[in-house]
């Protein structure tokens, strides 16, 4: 079957009752047994739900993978994947990650005696040079967040494997339509299905998706006992989400392309940062914060708003927004000034999103 018919049926034929074409919503919290310990596969919704099922074989289908599991958001998947590790592991990870995945890992996993090490993985000499003896994950975000660079998962892999390493990689920026890193050798993959999967701004989300059956039961018991599980609604809204990602990643990438070119030859714009796919831009103005707030505070069609991936355009200001709880100085470690401006470039007609940046440039 073809990836774009993945993406719009999923594993889902029609309701046996009904031959309703969409999945029924199971908003229930709990399922009556036949008898003691006889039930029909369900108990307990924070265990399982028929909805939440779809969508992981929905999300396991499009990702190639075996086993998918759904978290209540992005970061609730994130902390699920570091339950596979032990007090003394070490993790090496990009440097360039969202900042709510900066915040888990230092001020929280910390006290429970994990530790970090964060690098350029763009690099893959600085990625094996971090790599200790207690090291046990490789944890990759690609493309990065928000200086949007690209690391080469064929030699992660490599690495991953010379050191025994489980190979996360959050693809929650690129989408299975750009990349399927399970193919690529990884043996875990994240996303904030907040983001391009559900595509709308409709609701918080999150999934780890693996073709490893030891990895997929560890995640689903850290599921049901920790129970940061998505509402079947949720569950839902996703899949609807999911069924249009082909094509409106088509038009994300194509607004952004002209948004780039845009920025590019703008004589106010120093550095525009795009890695070809997806709506994810950032840039940096001569006239560095200032400039960039002016900017900012200026644009209409682009909301100013904490989020990426849905229909309508956005901006973020990372410094003071997405990642303020990253320590200055390790931004700009990073090479990430506080003047720099994210954009998720939605899918509006393109001409407005460029009026748009137009006439709030005018004013700088
Ligand atoms: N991973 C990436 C790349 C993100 O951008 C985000 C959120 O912005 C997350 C994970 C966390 O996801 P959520 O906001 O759904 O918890």
């Amino acid at each position: 079957m073809d990836f774009n018919t993945k993406l719009v049926h999923g594993d889902f034929e029609a309701d046996p009752e009904t031959g309703a074409i969409l999945p029924p919503i199971h908003q229930v919290a709990t399922y009556v047994l036949e008898e003691i310990g006889r039930d029909k596969g369900f108990d307990y919704s924070r265990a399982t739900n028929p909805t939440r099922e779809h969508l992981e074989k929905h999300l396991a289908l499009i990702e190639g993978g075996r086993y998918a599991v759904a978290f209540a958001s992005g970061m609730a998947a994130a902390d699920a994947a570091t339950k596979l590790l032990k007090a003394g592991d070490h993790i090496v990870v990009s440097d360039d990650v969202y900042g709510g995945v900066t915040r888990l890992f230092n001020q929280i996993l910390t006290d429970f005696g994990l530790s970090f090490t964060f690098v350029d993985t763009s690099n893959p000499e600085a990625v094996s040079a971090a790599v200790t003896d207690t090291t046990k994950m490789l944890w990759v975000e690609t493309p990065t967040n928000p200086l949007l660079k690209v690391t080469d998962l064929d030699a992660m892999t490599k690495i991953a494997k010379k050191h025994n390493l489980t190979f996360l990689v959050d693809s929650t920026f690129a989408t299975p339509v750009y990349l399927q890193p399970l193919k690529e050798g990884a043996d875990i993959v994240l996303h904030s299905t907040t983001k391009y999967l559900s595509g709308h701004n409709q609701l918080i989300g999150g999934a780890l998706i693996t073709n490893d059956k030891k990895i997929a039961e560890r995640m689903q018991f850290v599921q049901k006992s920790v129970g940061a599980v998505p509402s079947p609604w949720d569950c839902w809204l996703t899949m609807l989400g999911i069924k249009t990602l082909h094509i409106r990643m088509e038009q994300h990438t194509e607004n952004a392309k002209r948004v780039a070119v845009f920025l590019e030859a703008h004589e106010k714009v120093s550095k525009v940062n795009y890695p070809g796919t997806s709506g994810m831009i950032s840039f940096e103005l001569s006239g560095g914060i200032s400039a960039a707030t002016h900017v900012m505070n200026n644009l209409r069609v682009f909301r100013l708003a904490e989020s990426l991936g849905a229909v309508e355009s956005m901006v973020t200001h990372p410094a003071t927004m997405t990642h303020a709880s990253v320590p200055k100085e390790e931004r700009e470690a990073r090479g990430f000034k506080d003047g720099l401006i994210r954009l998720s470039v939605g899918i509006e007609a393109v001409e407005d999103l460029v009026d748009d940046l137009k006439a709030a440039l005018k004013g700088v």
